[in-house]
């Protein structure tokens, strides 16, 4: 089955520029320096699924002009991850459909805490509809034709979930994954793992321990995402990285 990945966002949590900040890389002119919040599309057999919904879901939606999504996938409950779930209400609206959100029971229940409006009784009017399906007890689950498989991990001491779909996998705001975790990413040809920037942080892989779980992996190419902007320039670091692995950049697009 073809496939085509679009990078719709490859910054952390702040974005990239973030408020306030003068340093190269926020005042960049190279668009491949401006992130937004982390987020990817995956298009196949004439099924659309987006990965994650940060608070910029809608500009990516318009950017992209994308008109409906078919299911989104949430990796934990992060509000760069979840806060763009409001911004379904057009789809909602103009695709006739309720948005099946897939994710954790632990992230389901921060929805509907987050998104109290859109649950239960006292159901806002408008309020935006989703459905959530809960992926705790599943191997894997399938959007139309295409089979995904969670891959599980932590982000310090919150669990979050990757996605393996094909020869492709999705790894976000992981900080460490256990050994039979790295299994089920064996084959993969393309590794999406974040990478925030070159010095450790208590709750994401740098590059350094991104590249050492790509190099058990050993995936044909490697992109790091969830960048922050002490990344550096993305001219001056490309070049640096180890054959097979880049930088990923919003509106990166790969076919597979
Ligand atoms: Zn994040
Ligand atoms: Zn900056
Ligand atoms: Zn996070």
């Amino acid at each position: 089955m073809s496939k085509k990945i679009t990078f719709l966002g490859t910054g952390t949590s702040q974005g990239v520029p973030m408020i306030g900040c003068h340093c190269r890389v926020c005042t960049s002119d190279d668009e491949r320096d401006h992130r937004l919040r982390t987020s990817l599309m995956i298009e196949a057999a004439g099924k659309r699924v987006v990965i994650d919904a940060g608070p910029d879901f809608r500009q990516q939606m318009l950017h992209h002009r994308v008109e409906d999504v078919d299911a989104i996938l949430l990796t934990h409950e992060h509000r760069d991850h979840t806060g763009g779930l409001d911004e379904v209400r057009s789809i909602n609206y103009f695709r006739r459909h309720e948005m099946p959100i897939y994710c954790t029971a632990r992230t389901a229940e921060a929805v509907r805490r987050d998104y109290a409006y859109a649950f239960g009784d006292n159901r806002y009017p408008g309020a935006p509809m989703l459905s959530l399906h809960v992926i705790d007890s599943l191997d894997s689950f399938s959007i139309g034709e295409l089979e995904f498989v969670p891959v599980y991990g932590s982000h310090s001491f919150l669990p979050v979930v990757g996605y393996r779909f094909g020869d492709c996998a999705y790894l976000t705001d992981f900080k460490s994954i256990e050994a039979e975790e790295v299994e089920k990413l064996r084959g993969v040809e393309v590794l999406i793992i974040n990478g925030l920037r070159h010095t450790p942080h208590p709750s994401h892989f740098s590059i350094a321990e991104a590249t050492e779980v790509a190099r058990q992996v050993s995936p044909k190419q490697t992109y790091f995402t969830h960048c922050c902007h002490e990344i550096g320039l993305y001219t001056e670091v490309e070049p640096t990285l180890p054959e097979g692995m880049h930088l990923a950049y919003d509106g990166l697009t790969i076919r597979l």
